[in-house]
């Protein structure tokens, strides 16, 4: 299959010419029809296959031919979790509409309104909007919604796992019924299915891979170890010259701010992103180390959602997630755009029932790495029972998600 074969306009072939791309991937190949159909869409997909330009192209399309005078201000809404993500996929939009003459802005919260506000006094076709400030915007006026006519959520699970739940509700209900709906998850939860029944028409289901299954090119491997070793077993490990670009998984904003300090006290270039680094900070952070000027970026979940680094090759879970689905949304970081990947897992005595409720979504034994210096090898049997203490407050906090609740991730 090639672009060619997807009814594309020309001003789209021309900017695809531009890429590196040669074919369209799968999601690409089933979602531009079908959008393009205008139809709702909902579509399961990870990061990394390819999903912006799914929705990105053929919405191009349809804005642009629609005859220039039916042209309303704000068309199209595309609904993203996180700042980061924001910037790509406006810039995505910039590439592959840059024979055409659409107008997109990106708002996201974090850095003054003022300039967003003065950027929306002027035509714009595609809005790219953060759930928090896309919310502040409308309740100051600043913009209308009424005539968006294309809405996308991208990556609407990690929206609703920020807690954007609301936020997303409010703002639906300023659209009129009369739009197409096209939502992108990488996984379906139940609180997905729920949204998509009352969101979606008749949608056209897609899926590229089945919901959560871990990327295949992805090498996985778990380190067991004690809690204490967590910062010597990172160092032994980044000592390893195939680790390059390495992006390190923190469950806190405080955790990434001492795994970074750790990493830089002993000469290892870290930075760290998370919500209490300004926009600017995290700007700066992902552009040295896409540059490599950095080996290490320390990151929380919410903060790392949406990085687009092609050429990164390991990612590390210092800390296991509560949540299993975001085990995969953090391996999927590595793994990209063909590229094999590694993904290690540190896990420590209290993680067990973490790694089981992973272990059971992925459908997988994730291969345990034996006898490294820090190794418990007691851990290695599923039948682990913690020792002493550890043993009581297990049972206190019997199930891993209830327990897992108190971790919640913070911005
Ligand atoms: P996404 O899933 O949208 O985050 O895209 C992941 C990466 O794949 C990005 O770096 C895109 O530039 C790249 N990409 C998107 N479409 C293609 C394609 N058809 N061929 C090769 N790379 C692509």
């Amino acid at each position: 299959m090639s672009f060619n074969n997807l009814q594309l306009i020309a001003p789209l072939l021309k900017a695809l010419g531009d890429t590196s791309y040669t074919a369209p991937t799968p999601v690409q190949e089933k979602s531009i029809p079908v959008i393009l159909q205008k139809r709702d869409v909902l579509v399961c997909a990870q990061t990394g296959t390819g999903k912006t330009a799914s929705f990105a192209l053929p919405l191009l399309q349809l804005l642009s031919i629609q005859e220039t005078t039916k042209r309303t201000n704000c068309q199209a809404l595309i609904l993203v979790p996180t700042r980061e993500l924001a910037l790509q996929v406006a810039e995505s939009f910039t590439i592959y509409g840059k024979y055409l003459s659409l107008k997109h802005l990106a708002i996201f919260g974090g850095v003054s309104q003022h300039s967003q506000v003065k950027a929306l006094r002027q035509k714009v076709d595609v809005l790219i909007a953060t759930p928090g400030r896309l919310l502040d915007l409308l309740e100051q006026r600043c913009l209308s919604l009424s005539d968006i006519q294309y809405l996308v959520l991208d990556e609407a699970d990690r929206m609703l796992d920020m807690g954007f739940v609301n936020d997303v509700r409010k703002i639906l209900s300023r659209l009129s019924d009369q739009r197409q709906t096209i939502l992108f998850s990488a996984t379906m939860p139940p609180q997905i299915q729920q949204l998509t029944n009352t969101l979606l028409n008749q949608p056209v289901k897609i899926a590229v891979t089945p919901p959560a299954t871990t990327v295949e090119r992805i090498q996985q491997l778990l380190y067991y170890t004690e809690k204490r070793h967590k910062p010597s077993l990172l160092l032994q490990l980044l000592k390893d010259e195939g680790m390059q670009t390495v992006l390190v998984f923190s469950r806190t904003k405080h955790g990434a701010d001492r795994i970074t300090q750790n990493l830089t006290s002993a000469g290892i270039k870290a930075a760290a992103i998370h919500g209490n680094k300004s926009q600017a900070a995290r700007q700066t952070a992902l552009l040295n180390f896409k540059k490599g000027t950095i080996k290490v970026l320390v990151a929380t979940d919410i903060a790392a959602r949406g990085i687009d680094i092609d050429q990164m090759g390991h990612v590390i879970n210092y800390e296991l997630p509560n949540e299993p689905e975001t085990y995969v949304h953090r391996i999927g970081r590595t793994g990209r755009a063909g590229k094999n990947g590694v993904a290690i897992s540190f896990c420590d005595y209290e993680e067990k029932l973490y790694l089981r409720d992973i272990q059971k979504l992925i459908s997988k034994t994730i291969p345990v790495v034996k006898d490294h210096a820090f190794d418990v090898p007691l851990m290695h049997g599923n039948d682990f029972k913690q020792p002493g203490s550890l043993q009581i407050l297990h049972q206190s906090g019997r199930s891993g998600k209830r327990k897992g609740r108190l971790f919640m991730q913070q911005m």
